[in-house]
């Protein structure tokens, strides 16, 4: 048995259904990555029937958390997948995704990247006015989308926000003249438009102001088929302190209006798609490692443990927050709350996954666990300091434990060394 110091969701929602963070970390050893399909499902269904509208096709963005195993449930499920690379391209035909049901959304492509998706059949959305150029000369008399900026950006960082002024996505609408002529000099179609805003808007307004000036925008193309709005959907970072989700209703009710608004001037019905990525895997996977002690030094105190930014680069990537669990086997454990920054194992000072962060005080072999680690976990871990990147674990609805990604080893640090 074990006690939980802090936190509440994973006993909230029943996350190691009857399995413990304990046994997992014995069997599997530590640090690991796991997921709850329950949790995972339950959001795919959410992107699902976000509108009433019939004629909408979500697509899971897979560079959120591209494990084989989640895209067979993304399948089955019924959403479609966003790809940003060969790779990922790959990996969703592997999945046993079919090409029409793949979106491939790449910036600054090489022409081996254009003709990966070309050879495939995919649908390609390009990013600027030289990648359409060049995607002409590969690929004349095809379907073709375009990403344009919609001159709105939204998301938690400057590193993270994709449209407006201040970054290297998307066309700008300006320049749709230009697109136009090398859409019609190449006996091109262009089906559709897209955006993405940006990552991580937990407030719908910027999101509608951009589809409100996308949809403008796509009046003055006669032959789409489909509209993408993007991804960028928030999740509740700080659930603890008792940060809400998204309001999906509401923007549910809103984008229906302006779908049915934008048929009506347009003439005919068209797709709308959306993008999600983080909303849907992010909360579905949290990371477990091993508390390895507490130190001191001047006013700071440290918890250290083995989840080093090799295991979860976004703290140091973006600052960014993540609510925290701790669990423990001893008897008369210590409530009593302070400030300490809660750090990994890897030789940089920069190894930081909360600063200042009220938790209680703990001991060698309690278990520290980095709630909603499930997007942008795993995809950018590395193998640093020559830490092999960690196992995967899947906990299913029926409540067994797959593994669905086995440790790295030392050996595969070295095969590919000739
Ligand atoms: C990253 C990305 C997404 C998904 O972003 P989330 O914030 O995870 O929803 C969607 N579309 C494009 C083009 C992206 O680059």
């Amino acid at each position: 048995m074990y006690s939980t110091l802090i936190g509440n969701y994973t006993k909230e929602t029943n996350f190691f259904h009857t399995t413990n963070p304990f046994e997992l970390l014995e069997k599997y050893s530590s640090p690991l990555y796991v997921y709850n399909e329950d949790i995972f499902r339950s959001k795919l269904r959410q992107i699902k029937n976000l509108v009433k509208y019939k004629n909408f096709i979500p697509h899971y963005s897979v560079k959120a958390n591209t494990n084989i195993h989640l895209l067979k449930i993304v399948k089955e499920e019924g959403l479609h997948v966003d790809t940003m690379s060969p790779g990922e391209i790959f990996m969703a035909l592997a999945a046993g995704f079919d090409p029409s049901e793949l979106f491939y959304i790449p910036n600054n492509a090489t022409i081996e990247d254009l003709n990966y998706a070309i050879e495939r059949g995919v649908l390609i959305s390009v990013d600027s006015v030289s990648q359409l150029q060049l995607y002409a000369k590969l690929n004349p008399n095809s379907n073709v989308a375009v990403r344009f900026n919609p001159g709105v950006g939204a998301g938690h960082h400057d590193k993270v926000v994709t449209a407006g002024k201040k970054t290297k996505f998307g066309v700008n609408m300006d320049e749709f003249e230009t697109v136009k002529k090398i859409i019609a000099e190449n006996n091109l179609n262009l089906v559709g438009i897209n955006q993405h805003i940006g990552s991580l808007f937990m407030d719908n307004n910027a999101f509608i102001e951009s589809t409100t000036n996308l949809l403008d925008f796509a009046k003055s193309f006669a032959s789409l088929e489909f509209i993408d709005l993007g991804g960028g959907f928030g999740i509740p970072y700080h659930k603890q302190s008792g940060e809400k989700p998204l309001d999906l209703v509401d923007l549910g009710i809103k984008l229906d209006e302006m779908f049915n608004q934008f048929n009506a001037e347009y003439g005919r019905e068209i797709c709308f798609q959306i993008e999600p990525g983080r909303f849907i895997s992010c909360e579905a996977g949290i990371i477990l490692g091993t508390v390895t002690g507490l130190k001191q030094n001047a006013h700071t105190t440290y918890l250290g443990c083995d989840i080093g930014f090799n295991v979860l680069a976004r703290p140091i990537m973006y600052d960014s927050y993540h609510d925290i669990e701790i669990y423990t086997q001893r008897d008369q454990p210590d409530l009593i709350k302070y400030p300490m920054n809660v750090v990994g194992n890897i030789c940089e000072s920069g190894d930081i996954i909360a600063k200042d962060r009220e938790l209680p005080h703990c001991h060698y072999g309690d278990i520290i666990a980095i709630m909603d680690a499930g997007a942008y976990g795993f995809a950018m871990s590395s193998s640093y300091n020559q830490r092999p990147r960690t196992a995967e674990i899947l906990i299913t609805s029926s409540g067994d434990e797959k593994v669905i990604r086995r440790r790295e080893t030392f050996e595969n640090l070295i095969e590919n060394m000739l």
